[in-house]
C-alpha cells in the first residue's frame, strides 16, 4: 500500500500529530460543556486564573511538560488528565490508521471516537452524556453509510437497515434491563445516557460485536470503578469534587451526588471497549463462532 516505510512512518506521524491537537480540542470542547460554556465563544484561559492562554501555553503535550503541570501565569496544578487525553486520542487515529489505512471507515472511525472522548470526559466529570455527542456519533454513521453507497463501497439501504437492526436489537434488552434494575433497586441503575450510547454501538457494530462490547464494557467499568474509589481513598481530589466547588448551582452537586452513589463510570468504559470493537470486534465475532461451530 506505502511506497516505502519512509512514506508509513511519516503518515504515521501526521496522523498521530492531528490526533495531538485533535486531543487539544476536545479538552477544551468537553470542558466548555461540562462547566456550561459557550462551545464556540471566547478563548482558551486558565481554569484557575481566568488568564487567556497563548500558543506556547496549547501546544499538546509538551506545553504540560515544559511548565511541569502548572499554569504559567498562576502557578496553579493543570491536571495530568489534559496531555492524557491528547495522548490517548493520538494512540487512537494512529491505531485506526494502521488498522483501516487511508479509508472512509478510518476517516468514520476517528470522527466517532472524537464523539466518544468529550461523552466520556463530559460522563467523568458531571456524569451526562450529552445528546449532541450521541447526535453527532448517529450522524457520522448514517453520513458513512450514505456517502459510502454513492462511492459504491456497499450497498446503503442493505447497510442501513442491518445497522438499525443492530441498535435496536442491543438497545431494546438493554433498556428493559435498566428498567427492571431501577424497580429492583429502587434507584437509577443505568443511566438514559448509556443505554442511548449502547443503541448507538449497535448502529456501528451490530449485534454480535456489540455483544462482546457490552461484556467488555461491563469488565472495564468494574475496573474503571475499583481505580475510581482507589484514588478518592487516597485523598485525592477527584474531578468532581472540584466541579462541585466551582459550579455554584446546586442542581450540579445533586447530578454528582446522587451520581456518585452510581460508582460505575459507564460512558468512558463503553467508550473503551467501542474502541476495542473498532480493532478486533470482527475478529473476536468470528474467533467465537468457531469455539461455537466445533
Ligand atoms: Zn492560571
Amino acid at each position: 500500500m506505502f511506497e516505502s516505510s519512509f512514506a508509513m512512518a511519516y503518515c504515521v506521524f501526521v496522523v498521530a500529530l492531528l490526533g495531538l491537537c485533535m486531543g487539544s480540542f476536545l479538552n477544551c470542547l468537553a470542558w466548555r460543556m461540562a462547566h456550561g460554556e459557550s462551545v464556540t465563544k471566547g478563548r482558551s484561559h486558565c481554569v484557575s486564573c481566568g488568564h487567556e492562554l497563548a500558543a506556547k501555553d496549547l501546544v499538546p503535550v509538551f506545553s504540560w511538560l515544559l511548565l511541569r503541570g502548572k499554569c504559567r501565569y498562576c502557578g496553579t496544578r493543570v491536571s495530568a488528565r489534559y496531555p492524557l487525553v491528547e495522548a490517548l486520542c493520538a494512540c487512537v487515529f494512529v491505531s485506526l490508521f494502521l488498522r483501516y489505512g487511508l479509508t472512509l471507515t478510518t476517516v468514520e472511525l476517528i470522527a466517532f471516537s472524537c464523539a466518544l472522548l468529550v461523552l466520556s470526559l463530559t460522563d467523568l466529570d458531571i456524569y451526562v452524556i450529552p445528546n449532541s455527542t450521541i447526535v453527532a456519533a448517529i450522524v457520522i454513521r448514517l453520513a458513512y453509510i450514505g456517502i459510502g453507497g454513492a462511492l459504491g463501497m456497499h450497498d446503503a439501504l442493505a447497510l442501513l437497515v442491518e445497522s438499525l437492526v443492530g441498535a435496536f436489537v442491543v438497545a431494546v434488552p438493554v433498556l428493559l434491563l435498566s428498567l427492571v434494575m431501577d424497580h429492583v433497586l429502587g434507584r437509577p441503575s443505568l443511566g438514559g445516557g448509556d443505554v442511548k450510547l449502547l443503541f448507538v454501538a449497535g448502529l456501528y457494530f451490530g449485534w454480535q460485536q456489540s455483544l462482546f462490547l457490552i461484556i467488555l464494557a461491563c469488565v472495564l467499568g468494574i475496573v474503571l470503578a475499583a481505580v475510581g474509589k482507589r484514588a478518592t481513598n487516597a485523598g485525592e481530589d477527584p474531578e468532581t469534587g472540584e466541579i462541585a466547588q466551582t459550579e455554584v448551582d446546586a442542581d450540579a452537586s445533586e447530578v454528582v451526588e446522587d451520581a456518585q452513589s452510581r460508582l460505575i463510570p459507564f460512558g468512558p468504559a463503553i467508550a473503551l471497549s467501542c474502541w476495542v470493537t473498532m480493532l478486533v470486534g470482527p475478529q473476536v465475532v468470528s474467533w467465537y463462532l468457531s469455539l461455537v461451530h466445533l
